[in-house]
């Protein structure tokens, strides 16, 4: 299978070379040019499999240069009971009729990132090795707060391997920094930006188009790559999920082969619902894919307008991790959607860098509310959705959840559309203690980070995820804060951060 760039289809690459090189040298973001399908036959299989074994079927269709053995090894090192606390690894509660959460932080870092950073390592070291590199990586990664530490865990101490991690000073919850602040490794650094999520990725961005730096970093025998969700390698573990939540859904009884079902998913970069897309794409029954969004919501206003602009100011929410105005992969979805017209797509990406804004004609808006639904809300809803989903049925939902599940009970009402629904349940409460105990109103001015997550354990008697209790007895590495101007120098100079 070939991989495309998005804004010029005559570039096409290998998967192993699409993952080795994260991003396109035109800017693009490399795309398989066709999609494998699954029939009802290949889902009734992989209900027999555990999630290793789903992952390793579905991955090894994209996959033409790794054999089944490496597949099965990489998945099996990534998704053990080392690094995931529960053996269903990204398991299904269902909190009533008709309605699920895929509870996808079981993971060592507490959120989604985990589900695709875990293996991530493994699929990139070998791609390395299979297009002949033989340069040091050093994995450059702009986070909105949870990629960052899920890349940390997934790269520390791999061979060959560096990491350097930016994120905005001002932009990731307390939990979130001392996370990252205290990550250990021999090969990891980590570093705040001033300014939001969307300068420390356009930092990066710039990064990698620049000529001379990416000259002088070959003379040191070192290449640049990404662990963001416009690699492929990223991309690509997230759509086992959606189809492993279908056959467990199929196991449980809870829908009867074939059945159409709807994903509700909270939505920042554009990554986690673009894997469900493409699971759909093969042929997976998905009715629709619902598209939630916290206060930033210029993709809600893309799906109803066709108009994508980003000129407006980004809103600190309570869902950081959703607080950004350039949805990275709504470029690969504009790819398939356009039936893989390069031309258009890098129109459109042009005028998203030059204008800010760009609008697609109204037969593709109409194409794509086929398949998509949108919708959005704010904080103070965010929080009477956590309070009302605890009060009624003690389940204890995080910020970024309680966004889909906001949006998803809108849709409902809106549409009447009761096809069962999963939300994608994407980060753990204890990641956001502090905006969660705030919703269940139980918050009080003077308790640090972890005096917040004792307070809402005992309120709530939710387990406290082990490796964020350990973060209390470890010291903050890493202090540092640059200016975006002054990212390059970081990226020259490890050394100083490490
Ligand atoms: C990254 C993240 C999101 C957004 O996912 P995208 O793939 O960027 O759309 C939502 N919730 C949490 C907790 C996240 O970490």
């Amino acid at each position: 299978m070939r991989y495309v760039s998005t804004r010029d289809s005559s570039i096409n690459i290998t998967a192993a070379g699409s993952i080795a090189r994260g991003l396109s040298s035109d800017g693009g973001l490399y795309t398989p040019s066709n999609l494998p399908k699954i029939s009802t036959n290949d889902i009734s299989r992989l209900c027999t499999t555990d999630y290793a074994g789903r992952a390793k079927t579905i991955m090894k269709l994209f996959l033409d240069e790794f054999t089944e053995a490496e597949l099965e090894a990489y998945a099996k090192a990534a998704y053990g009971p080392d690094n995931f606390d529960h053996p269903g690894v990204a398991p299904l509660f269902k909190l009533k009729d008709r309605l699920y959460f895929l509870e996808l932080w079981h993971g060592p870092t507490s959120a989604f990132k985990d589900m695709a950073l875990q293996i991530l390592p493994h699929l990139l070291t070998a791609s390395l090795r299979k297009t002949g590199e033989t340069k040091k990586v050093r994995i450059l990664v702009a986070t909105s707060g949870d990629t960052g530490k899920a890349a940390l865990e997934g790269f520390r101490d791999v061979g060959g391997t560096e990491i350097l991690v930016f994120y905005p000073r001002d932009g990731v919850s307390e939990m979130q920094k001392l996370q990252m602040t205290t990550q250990e490794g021999k090969n990891v650094g980590v570093c705040a930006v001033e300014g939001n999520f969307d300068d420390a990725q356009s930092g990066v961005k710039e990064i990698f188009s620049d000529v001379s730096l990416k000259q002088k970093l070959e003379d040191q025998n070192v290449f640049l790559s990404s662990a963001n969700s416009i690699n492929w390698g990223r991309l690509l573990p997230q759509i086992v999920y959606y189809i492993s939540a279908y056959c467990d859904l199929i196991n449980s009884g809870g829908i009867i082969p074939g059945e159409s079902i709807n994903f509700c998913v909270p939505t920042g970069n554009f990554g986690n619902i673009l894997a469900g897309y493409l699971a759909l794409r093969m042929g997976l029954p998905i009715h629709k894919l619902i598209c939630a969004s916290n206060a930033n919501n210029v993709l809600t206003d893309f799906f109803s307008t066709g108009i994508y602009d980003r000129n407006r100011a980004l809103i600190a929410s309570a869902s950081p991790s959703m607080d950004i105005l350039i949805s990275s992969n709504l470029e690969r979805l504009l790819y398939y959607m356009s039936d893989g017209d390069s031309r258009a797509v890098r129109f459109y990406m042009n005028s998203l860098a030059k204008d800010g804004r760009y609008r697609i004609d109204g037969e593709l808006v109409a194409r794509l509310s086929t398949v998509f639904a949108a919708g959005y809300c704010d904080d103070d809803e965010t929080k009477q959705e956590i309070n009302s989903v605890f009060r009624s049925h003690g389940y204890l939902i995080d910020t970024h959840t309680a966004v889909a599940s906001k949006v998803l009970s809108q849709y409902r009402k809106d549409r009447g559309d009761n096809s069962p629904c999963v939300i994608v349940s994407t980060a753990s409460p204890y990641k956001f203690s502090g905006s969660v105990l705030s919703a269940l109103g139980e918050m009080k001015a003077a308790l640090s980070g972890f005096e917040q997550m004792d307070w809402l354990y005992k309120i709530t008697g939710a387990p406290i995820p082990e490796k964020l209790n350990e973060i209390r007895t470890k010291a903050v590495r890493f202090n540092r804060t640059v200016k975006k101007e002054d990212m390059k120098k970081a990226v020259m100079d490890l050394s100083r951060l490490f």
